[in-house]
């Protein structure tokens, strides 16, 4: 892949601009003014996951939080106040999380690589791993577990979303966005999703009801 030069980060945002004003004289008072994205996207960090570009959309669209594996940890400052500040003053309509094939937070979870800081942060997908130790080690190849990996991992996350007192407010006051799992499949561009097993939950008592 050709590396871009620090020089034309300015000159490509200099063609940005000039292309936006195109389409609309307008375009930046309208962005200045306000913000309302139906969307909150919580995806990975990985550069090879854009997430505005594979969905092609627009400033103002996504209401975005990425970090390393796409997490949700209950405990983490940064997650909640994002999830919370989306959910109670944008009232975005709907919370996806986004996690991809071949990513390095997920497969470092499952190799056991000491990496720093990261062993600390990824310590819920090995969690996760442990738990479905059987299923994962029947895949043929250590990729393709690594994939299912990501694709639990996700649905995690979600149930974490689930877990939050801001939800719960939200569902008390029976208006609240609807929550998603998506992969982005890395091999072929596509995003998939995947089915979260809200009766189950339900039945647990993690889903109201009213959902
Ligand atoms: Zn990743």
């Amino acid at each position: 892949m050709k590396h871009l030069d620090y020089k034309e980060l300015f000159e490509n945002n200099e063609q940005w601009i000039n292309e936006k004003l195109k389409t609309s004289s307008t375009f930046f008072d309208e962005l200045a003014s306000s913000q309302s994205p139906d969307y909150l996207m919580i995806g990975c960090s990985d550069s090879r996951v854009p997430l505005s570009s594979i969905m092609k959309a627009k400033a103002g669209e996504f209401f975005v939080h990425r970090n390393i594996a796409n997490q949700v940890g209950l405990t983490d400052m940064n997650t909640l106040s994002v999830l919370e500040y989306s959910v109670d003053h944008l009232h975005i309509k709907h919370i996806i999380v986004i996690g991809h094939y071949r990513c390095g937070g997920v497969g470092a979870a499952v190799d056991g690589v000491d990496q720093g800081l990261i062993e600390n942060w990824i310590a819920p997908i090995k969690e996760l791993y442990i738990k479905n130790k059987q299923e994962l080690d029947s895949y043929p190849t250590r990729q393709a577990s690594t994939d299912r990996l990501s694709e639990l991992n996700v649905i995690e996350q979600t149930r974490n979303i689930f877990r939050t007192p801001i939800l719960e407010r939200a569902f008390n006051r029976k208006n609240f966005p609807k929550i998603h799992g998506w992969i982005f499949d890395i091999y072929n561009g596509k995003i998939k999703e995947l089915e979260l097993p809200i009766e189950k939950w339900k039945k647990e008592g993690i889903v109201p009801e009213c959902y």
